[in-house]
């Protein structure tokens, strides 16, 4: 089964197609990759399956479902979740707090409950969503930090936590755009095995997007690669690394690890 389906989506900018006629299925529980050099159009994907943008054309399927028309806020309450290229956090917030206030603004609720227990009503609430929030960090390895400020937390970290509020919606599909980027080599190892263990244990489908093609070779099942908007391979990940039209598209982007 299908957890994502893309059928000839395209993207323009005015006069440039950022993405062109791209189609391609994400299967259930699936870890894909999503690479291609810079400008090729890969967070523009993502845009367009988690909603912050509409396609220009073409059709999106989100089990079986057709949620091209869906705003972003609908998609993300079916369950799918989105970490952005820069992380998104309430820095002079605690750990804890930055989840408990994605949760609350992902359920549409007053933000003020999340952090403010003014009656006992709030304060029920606000019980069940540090529990709620504290699954979600375990997840990713920072129950231990929950009471610490966002800001004082190392990169590799406050990447985890974006990855524990985009978790929030009860994510079934999670979109990571670059999460490895800035990392040191340990911080890259933990990021790894918590994307790994959201499959294992979780059975939640990822795509991600990132240009360390080793770590993509580790962890995705399958890759897509994107090149000016438009799809130019897709496979196991040792054969679309050697694919010559790849090996082509990546040539003289010397930051690339290929
Ligand atoms: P990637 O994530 O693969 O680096 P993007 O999807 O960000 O690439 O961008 C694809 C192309 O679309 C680039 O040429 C970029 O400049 C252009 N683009 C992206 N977003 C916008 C926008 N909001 N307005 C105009 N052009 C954009
Ligand atoms: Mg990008």
């Amino acid at each position: 089964m299908n957890i994502l389906e893309l059928k000839n989506i395209g993207k323009t900018f005015g006069g440039l197609s950022a993405v062109y006629d791209l189609s391609f299925s994400v299967g259930d529980h699936e870890i894909l990759g999503l690479i291609g050099p810079n400008g090729a159009g890969k967070s523009t994907t993502l845009d367009m399956i988690d909603g912050s943008l509409r396609v220009s054309g073409g059709r999106v399927l989100f089990s079986g479902e057709d949620i091209t028309h869906r705003p972003a806020y609908q998609r993300a309450k079916r369950g799918i979740g989105r970490v952005f290229q820069r992380d998104v956090l309430f820095q002079s917030f605690s750990v804890a707090e930055n989840v408990m206030l994605g949760l609350h603004l992902q359920a549409r609720l007053g933000l003020r409950e999340a952090i403010l227990p003014f009656s006992r009503n709030a304060r029920r609430k606000t019980a069940a969503l540090r529990e709620k929030a504290f699954a979600l960090l375990k997840q990713v390895s920072l129950e231990t930090k929950a009471d610490q400020l966002a800001a004082n937390l190392p990169h590799g970290s406050q990447r985890a936590l974006s990855i524990a509020i985009a978790l929030g919606v009860d994510s079934m599909l999670l979109l990571l755009d670059e999460p490895l980027t800035g990392m040191t080599a340990e911080e890259t190892g933990a990021m790894l095995d918590i994307i790994y263990a959201l499959r294992e244990q979780r059975g939640i489908t990822v795509i991600v997007v990132e240009h360390n093609i080793r770590a993509v070779m580790e962890i995705c099942d399958r890759v897509v690669v994107l090149d000016y908007g438009r799809k130019i391979a897709e496979g196991g990940p040792k054969d679309v690394i050697q694919d010559p039209i790849v090996v082509e598209a990546y040539l003289g982007a010397d930051q690339y690890d290929v």
